[in-house]
């Protein structure tokens, strides 16, 4: 690389545009490959409960820079036009994900779904444009109430942001009586900001993105939770499985999907398990102790699909085959 202290002023621009153009092939490669490691559950297959811990853990990508890959990579998926204007850099990831977010709350809010024409058209109108413009094409293209609309965000010169928030009385009301409730005085800013954490990690954990591991409790004393009290029970698929069996299988699992990757990988899923035949019963297997055992949904799904073979699993894959 020392040649670059040499080079003219042009060489080097024209170096830099080429590098730009490779990123940007390369991060459609990117694209595509996750793809087809979530059609074939290959980060299933390695011991991850989901697309998302396989981005973060396996490939080391920080949790933004993995939601926006998974997003892009989806809206790929359901629009072929997206996969080119990202390439010629008119797109960016985050337009595309700031798109995806914005159509599912107005799915949410209106609950009426978005046609995939209109959500096509949403995200190409967004090419070359910047965040802030975005933003309003996506507020005047997908309209929501009021309430709804961004706060006003100013960023400020230490890297912070101030947003300015206006309540009507009724609207205060509801934070002076959460306040009340609380045993601990907090500022409206603490109220608000521990509410959004607890929101955040509850959805993490429904959708298997952090491992669930539970910090200890500085001061731990026997009456604490243990980690089987903390994880979710199995629910669905258990009928065929008497009481005992069950309670049995989940004893033996320490309440943790059983998956092992053939590279003896472990899930760590400790939500959303399920009991499962290890021989399914549709290929004669038991519901004795012995055939139990417990699995997250997606290496439940994955099983499944290695046993009995896609078609049979394609109900609950939709969406996914290209
Ligand atoms: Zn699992």
């Amino acid at each position: 690389m020392d040649h670059i202290h040499n080079i003219t002023s042009q060489e080097l621009n024209s170096k830099m545009q080429f590098a730009v153009q490779e990123e940007r092939r390369c991060t459609v490669e990117v694209l595509r490959l996750l793809r087809e490691i979530e059609r074939r559950m290959v980060y299933a297959e390695l011991g991850y409960p989901s697309l998302f811990a396989y981005c973060t853990s396996e490939l080391g990508y920080s949790e933004a820079a993995a939601s926006r890959r998974i997003e892009a990579m989806r809206a790929m998926r359901e629009t072929v036009e997206i996969e080119k204007k990202i390439e010629s850099g008119e797109l960016s990831l985050s337009a595309v994900s700031q798109a995806r977010v914005a159509i599912r709350a107005h799915e949410r809010e209106t609950k009426v779904k978005v046609s995939p024409e209109q959500k096509k058209s949403v995200i190409l109108q967004l090419s070359g444009l910047s965040k802030r413009a975005a933003e309003k094409v996506l507020v005047r293209e997908l309209p929501v109430t009021l309430n709804a609309r961004p706060i006003p965000e100013r960023q400020l010169s230490n890297g912070g942001t101030r947003l300015t928030l206006e309540l009507t009385e009724d609207e205060m009301a509801v934070i002076e009586d959460l306040r009340r409730l609380q045993s601990k005085i907090q500022n409206t800013k603490d109220l608000l900001l521990n509410l959004v954490r607890k929101e955040v990690a509850k959805r993490k954990r429904e959708l298997g993105e952090v491992p669930l591991i539970r910090e200890p409790k500085p001061k731990a004393n026997k009456d604490a939770p243990s980690a089987e009290k903390l994880a979710t029970p199995p629910t669905e698929n258990a009928r065929r499985f008497s009481a005992s069996v069950k309670r049995l299988a989940w004893t033996n699992s320490k309440s943790q999907c059983e998956y092992v990757s053939g590279a003896g990988r472990r899930c760590e899923a400790r939500h959303r398990l399920e009991f499962d035949h290890r021989k399914p019963v549709a290929l004669g297997g038991e519901s004795s102790a012995d055939n139990a055992r417990i699995l997250c949904r997606e290496h439940n799904i994955l099983q499944a699909v290695q046993k009995l073979g896609a078609p049979a699993m394609a109900p609950y894959r939709a969406g996914l085959e290209p």
